[in-house]
């Protein structure tokens, strides 16, 4: 094969058929690992926040998506918010069958630009609708370990 070859199908390139054994560790990145620290630990959400723009990121990022700025400006968001949208589970991620299905919503937060994905709960599924009230519900504080799971949910207010 020259290298003007042109690969018209992909048993035409180099390959290989089997399993490649790969091993990664993934980060919530600094502003990860701070808003979840900050969950963890206190119960709260903190975000970034672009002055110039007038924007406050939630969940928070280090650098502005309007006009690049690095943001240094953290702030304490409250934990209250409204639903966005939402959809009704009925499989788990493994698409096995739930024994109840599960609401998930994407909620943005009252104090920020941007919310969650996250579980509703401590409501019926025909009940829910765009733009109910809700708040987050945060495990104890000794069953927190730094995740996105330290939130058990989000429930109407
Ligand atoms: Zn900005």
């Amino acid at each position: 094969m020259s290298l003007l070859h042109r690969i018209e199908h992909p048993d035409d390139a180099l390959n290989w058929h089997g399993d490649m054994p790969t091993e990664g560790r993934y980060t919530a990145g600094i502003a990860g690992e701070r808003f979840f620290r900050e969950i963890k630990e206190k119960g709260q959400f903190l975000a970034t926040v672009c002055l110039d723009c007038d924007i406050t990121y939630m969940p928070p990022r280090l650098y502005c998506e309007e006009c690049f700025s690095h943001l240094d400006e953290w702030v304490e968001v409250g934990s209250w918010g409204h639903v966005h949208t939402f959809t009704v589970v009925h499989r788990d991620l493994d698409n096995e069958p739930l024994s109840e299905p599960r609401i998930l919503a994407f909620v943005t937060l009252d104090d920020a630009d941007g919310g969650l994905v996250h579980y509703l709960d401590e409501i019926e599924p025909e009940d829910v609708y765009l733009g109910m009230r809700v708040e987050a519900v945060f495990r104890a504080e000794d069953e927190r370990q730094g995740s996105i799971s330290d939130i058990e949910y989000f429930r109407p207010v």
